[in-house]
């Protein structure tokens, strides 16, 4: 097991109150707002953490380069191998779904 299944596998351990702090608090610290391929409808869902939450809904289309890799604390932390979840889907899915 890896560091994005430990951190999954611990994050459903969590009680339906600590897991939607817990996503809340990653949310806050996700820098896709800064990323050329964030957008405007994005920033008015508040679609954020797409790593984590999946792919953008409706709001983002167009690849113009993700920073997960390069600018985001996260992307280590929570053991990501993947980019480009917006348009792509969850780490989860970019893994065992496809
Ligand atoms: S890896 Fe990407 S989607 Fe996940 S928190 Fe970082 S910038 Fe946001
Ligand atoms: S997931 Fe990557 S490409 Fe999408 S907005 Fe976040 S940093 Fe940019």
């Amino acid at each position: 097991m890896d560091t994005f299944d430990t951190t999954i596998t611990n994050l459903l351990k969590l009680s339906s109150t600590e897991r939607t702090k817990s996503i809340t608090d990653l949310k806050g610290k996700c820098p896709c707002p800064a990323c050329p391929t964030y957008n405007v409808c994005a920033k008015n869902a508040k679609e954020i953490l797409f790593c984590i939450t999946g792919r953008s809904f409706h709001c983002i289309s167009v690849d113009k380069g993700c920073i997960c890799q390069t600018k985001c604390p996260l992307a280590k932390q929570v053991g990501l191998t993947h980019k480009d979840f917006c348009l792509k889907g969850s780490e989860s899915a970019q893994r065992y779904v496809q």
